[in-house]
Parts: structure tokens; C-alpha cells; sequence
């Protein structure tokens, strides 16, 4: 059954849902808010990262960067820094760089509608709903993983989330039971979804919704959300040298393009006068969401002060140690490299 557009049969959902929000909200930082500001933030932190395991990182952010100016006044790679441990590192960088557009293009106050929240860097339709309905009051549905799963359940519905028309669709079933206070109405989906209609094991028993929930009637619950498209995931090989003398290696920063932006990294090459001194070789593998990746990190020890004075003599490259390194974002697996191969 596809309910019909317009239909106000189903408002009854939504309030259901908003009384059990009332009741059982989770005590989050960001709930006692309606700065659009930290509310932005903490919808970015949270995109990829569980509650429990960001909420230390969202804080120290916040404690850090407490409004829109501090933001853009600082240091990309300070920024990128207060990151570390959060992932997805181009994140960080497009919240930099919205906090500058938000100084130039909006006189430093955040936009307050959907639209033009829309316009900042790295700010997707998701986000842009969630702030414009939690700070501004706007009437929109903040479609992630936990509204595709709940309507599809609730509708029995068989729509292909990986659709990309999905977000809309679901929007238009959003709004068939969202009560008066989208903003609520939104974080009470977060909830919903997160505590009780979970990907795996819901409790539909204390569900607030499971007299309403079709798929619960038919006992078909694990067979929504439906979802064909699979990530497609690929395999890439790379190699790094870790070049070092003492406790010293060298370092440089990666650029704008592709994985790990502005993050440090090992030497992806080295010219053949190095290739003598090279010790011995550790292939690590690491995932990403797209991608496997088999790295190959060669150590190197250069066991001649000419050699490394020649090598330090380039000004593109990077002097680290121990300490050093801990003041500058790496990928994981080079980060665990420093770790296991440097710390005490
Ligand atoms: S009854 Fe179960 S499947 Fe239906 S909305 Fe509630 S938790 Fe989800």
C-alpha cells in the first residue's frame, strides 16, 4: 500500500513519535541549542561517526572554535588537527572553508534559510534541513539513513533507497506525518531511529509507532529498507618510504585532490640513490568506504649525514619526530606506522 500524497491520515505517526520524543530525548550537548552555528557542527561530526564515539571530539571542537569567526580566523591545519580522530578529513576542510564564506558572503551571521545554508561548502540537502528546521523553525524533513529506514518500515514500503531521488521521495513521506515542529519532529526520527527502529535487532515491542508500523503487521521488518545499489568497492595498492635518520623523518603535506587532503604523509617515492637503504619492507591494509587500500611502507635508514643533509636540503619536504608528529593529522594507517615504530 503507497499511501496518498496529501493524506492526513497518517499525522497520528508523527505525534505518537513526538510524545515518545518528549519522554525519552537522549541529554546531548547540541539538544540545549538552537545555535545554528553548533548545530551545524555537530550535524557534520555525527554524519559518519556514532554519538558516543564523537562526543568528546564535538566538544573539544566547540571548546576550541566557538563561533563562526574563531572558525575562519584559524589555521587550516589547526583545524585539520582538532579533526584527528573523527575521519574524513575533507570535512574538516570544507567546514573551514564555509565559516570563510559565511564572513565574506553573509557579513559573518549564518544564513537562516534552507537555500542559502544549502550554498556552503560541503553543506549537503540533509544538513541544510536539520539547521534550517531545528534554529529557524523552516518546515523540512532531515532525510538520512534513520528516516529511510523507519517511513520504509512504517509504509512497508519497497522504494530503492539507493535511488538518487530517494531523499525527495522520502521527504514527501516525511511530511505525511510530521506534526507542527519539524525540528523536533526531526531529532525525534534520530532518536526513534537510532534507539528503537534500529538497522539490525529494532525493538519494535516499546516502539511507540507499532500499532501503525505495516511491516511489523506482516512481520516483514528485515525486509525494509530496500536497498539494491552496493558500494561499489575498489582495490589500490600504494607505496611509502619512511625515510628517517635517528629519531628523525621526513614528511610532506598532501594536496587538495583526491583522499587524505592537506593531511601528512610518508615519501611516495624516493630517487634511486635511496634505494641502498632500505631496510625491510611491512604491507599494512586499511579500508575506506570505497576503497581497499594494501600500503607497502619500505623503511629506509639513511646511516649518512651527506645523504640526509641532501635529502633535508629540499625545502618541499618536512623534518618530524615523535613529538612533532603528534601535532599534524596523518591517515590512520601512517599514524599507527609513527605509533608502533616511534613511541617508547
Ligand atoms: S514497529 Fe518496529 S519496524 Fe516498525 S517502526 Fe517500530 S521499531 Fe521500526
Amino acid at each position: 500500500m503507497k499511501p496518498k500524497k496529501n493524506s492526513t491520515d497518517f499525522l497520528h505517526i508523527g505525534h505518537k513519535i513526538q510524545t515518545w520524543y518528549s519522554k525519552n530525548a537522549r541529554d546531548l550537548p547540541f539538544r540545549n541549542t538552537k545555535d545554528p552555528y553548533k548545530i551545524w557542527i555537530c550535524e557534520i561530526v555525527f554524519q559518519q561517526t556514532r554519538i558516543a564515539q564523537g562526543l568528546g571530539h564535538y566538544n573539544r571542537f566547540i571548546e576550541r572554535f566557538p563561533d563562526v569567526k574563531t572558525l575562519a580566523e584559524a589555521n587550516e591545519n589547526e583545524v585539520i588537527l582538532h579533526w584527528k580522530g573523527l575521519g574524513y578529513y575533507s570535512r574538516a576542510i570544507n567546514i573551514h572553508k564555509a565559516s570563510k564564506q559565511i564572513m565574506t558572503e553573509f557579513s559573518g551571521i549564518f544564513p537562516s534559510d534552507y537555500d542559502d545554508i544549502l550554498t556552503l561548502k560541503g553543506v549537503g540537502k540533509y544538513t541544510a534541513a536539520a539547521v534550517s528546521s531545528i534554529c529557524f523553525g523552516e518546515r523540512r524533513a532531515a532525510v538520512d539513513g534513520n528516516f529511510y529506514r523507519v517511513l520504509s518500515r512504517i509504509f512497508a514500503d519497497d522504494f530503492d533507497v539507493s535511488q538518487t531521488n530517494a531523499f525527495s521521495y522520502f521527504s514527501e513521506l516525511a511530511f505525511l506525518i510530521m506534526p507542527e515542529n519539524a525540528g523536533d519532529f526531526n531529532q525525534a526520527m534520530m532518536d526513534l531511529g537510532s534507539e528503537i527502529c534500529r538497522p539490525k535487532n529494532p525493538d519494535c515491542g516499546n516502539c511507540p509507532v507499532n500499532d501503525d508500523c505495516l511491516a511489523f503487521a506482516l512481520g516483514k521488518v528485515s525486509e525494509f529498507p530496500v536497498k539494491t545499489k552496493k558500494v561499489k568497492v575498489e582495490n589500490h595498492s600504494l607505496k611509502y618510504y619512511f625515510v628517517h635518520r635517528n629519531n628523525q623523518f621526513i614528511i610532506q603535506q598532501r594536496g587538495d585532490d583526491d583522499i587524505w587532503k592537506k593531511l601528512y604523509e610518508f615519501l611516495p617515492e624516493i630517487s634511486s640513490e635511496l634505494v641502498p637503504f632500505i631496510k625491510n619492507a611491512k604491507t599494512v591494509n586499511h579500508k575506506l568506504t570505497h576503497r581497499n587500500l594494501s600500503i607497502e611502507i619500505f623503511d629506509v635508514e639513511i646511516n649518512s649525514d651527506l645523504v640526509w643533509n641532501e635529502i633535508i636540503s629540499n625545502k618541499n619536504l618536512i623534518v618530524s619526530d615523535f613529538e612533532d608528529s603528534q601535532k599534524r593529522s596523518f591517515p590512520k594507517p601512517l599514524e599507527n606506522y609513527i605509533q608502533n615504530t616511534l613511541k617508547d
